[in-house]
């Protein structure tokens, strides 16, 4: 079985289960969304919510990314990590007061607005602190990303975004709204997307949206189409980075800008997700009537993706080259949704075996809890472990 390239002489010793970062995959990831966005002037916003590891976000704000934020506090860790505000873009349903507040005070780029009375408390807030605050307006393009319910986001019937049929009256709010400037129109369909004809679908709903906007004569500085580029998770070690051409060339084909208009991503797994990976041991072998258990240190507080989603990770026995056996991979947990992996190959394992979870990125240290009074797994990098 191939495996990936990974230090094991030099995790003797770290307690387990931890994020092994290997920043050489990111770097490289980041060189490669650099190529494609300085080529067509395309900007690229890192969506906190997938990974605010400060070795990774260090990286990602040297590469010049901006950042995506969801929550003032990840607004905070990306002034905090040096990030420019006039690149930080403030995305979510549920604004609070002193999240808006933030943004004001920071001068963000552009609060992405989602319903009507969140425009009104940001005017109001903006007009208090005699500021102006740009917004771009999060509309449902009502086109669907064909990924797991759980993260599509593009559909009617979602929490997220303004409606078509809002739209009108939306933009009648602006008249009487001073504090806040209509800069930017904001979409995101949804997660690991690795069918381009959604996002396809999503250029030719945006142009037929920006018609709506051109007749009546409204400008709009910026598009924003969101992120949502997926990873090939089966095969991280044949695919260590997504395929930046072909989504960005998308868009370039099939999204009409107007004169001087930018156009903005938010992408948060595709920059990550293959460059981290938890290292876990395995405790205890465990032979059941008709199945064999792998059981590891690490469970759904330190990686919720497979319990959350069903969601696959490849797993590496980095300890082992014995013939293959089929194994339910679980975790300590007092839930039986602990698992990471149902009737399982890997290279026969014993206790005390490396496993490697791969392709954990995104969404995996960033959502660890310490349910069962677990502790929170540590992080490490290769450029910390040479
Ligand atoms: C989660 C999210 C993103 C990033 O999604 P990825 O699938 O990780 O690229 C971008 N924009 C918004 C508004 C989001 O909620």
């Amino acid at each position: 079985m191939l495996k990936g390239n990974f230090p094991i002489e030099k995790f003797k010793g770290i307690e387990t289960p931890f994020y092994y970062y290997d920043l050489n995959v990111l770097r490289q990831t980041l060189a490669t969304i650099n190529e494609q966005t300085e080529q067509h002037d395309f900007h690229v916003h890192f969506a906190m919510k997938a990974n605010v590891n400060p070795e990774v976000l260090r990286v990602i704000k040297e590469a010049g990314l901006g950042a995506d934020c969801v929550s003032g506090g990840e607004v905070q860790a990306a002034i905090d990590a040096g990030i420019s505000a006039s690149k930080i873009v403030f995305a979510g349903v549920g604004k609070a007061d002193w999240e808006i507040e933030l943004g004001l005070k920071n001068d963000i780029f552009c609060f992405n607005v989602e319903s009507i009375p969140e425009l009104q408390v940001i005017d109001e807030l903006a007009k208090q602190n005699n500021k102006t605050a740009n917004v771009a307006l999060r509309i449902n393009p009502n086109v669907s990303a064909n990924t797991h319910h759980y993260i599509t986001t593009g559909l009617n019937e979602n929490k997220f975004g303004i409606n078509m049929s809002e739209l009108e009256s939306v933009i009648g709010q602006f008249d009487g709204l001073k504090n806040v400037k209509l800069i930017g129109l904001h979409f995101h369909i949804g997660s690991q997307i690795t069918d381009m004809t959604s996002f396809q679908a999503l250029c030719i709903r945006v142009n037929e949206i920006q018609e709506l906007f051109i007749a009546q004569q409204i400008k709009i500085e910026h598009i924003n189409v969101g992120g949502g580029l997926g990873i090939n998770y089966e095969h991280p070690n044949h695919f260590p980075t997504p395929d930046f051409e072909s989504y960005f060339k998308v868009f370039k084909n099939h999204l009409t800008l107007q004169p001087n208009q930018t156009l903005h991503f938010e992408l948060g797994r595709a920059v990550v997700g293959q460059c981290g990976t938890l290292i876990s041991k395995v405790l205890y072998v465990k032979e059941g009537t008709s199945k064999k258990f792998a059981i590891l240190d690490a469970g759904f507080t330190d990686l919720i993706r497979p319990a959350l989603y069903q969601a696959y990770h490849r797993i590496e026995n980095l300890n082992s080259t014995g013939a293959e056996q089929v194994y339910d991979v679980v975790g300590p947990i007092c839930e039986s949704s602990d698992t990471f992996a149902k009737d399982y190959s890997m290279n026969a394992t014993q206790r005390g075996d490396l496993i490697a979870l791969r392709s954990a990125g995104a969404y995996g240290e960033i959502m660890a809890s310490q349910y069962n009074l677990r502790k929170l797994p540590k992080a490490y990098t290769s450029d910390q472990l040479i």
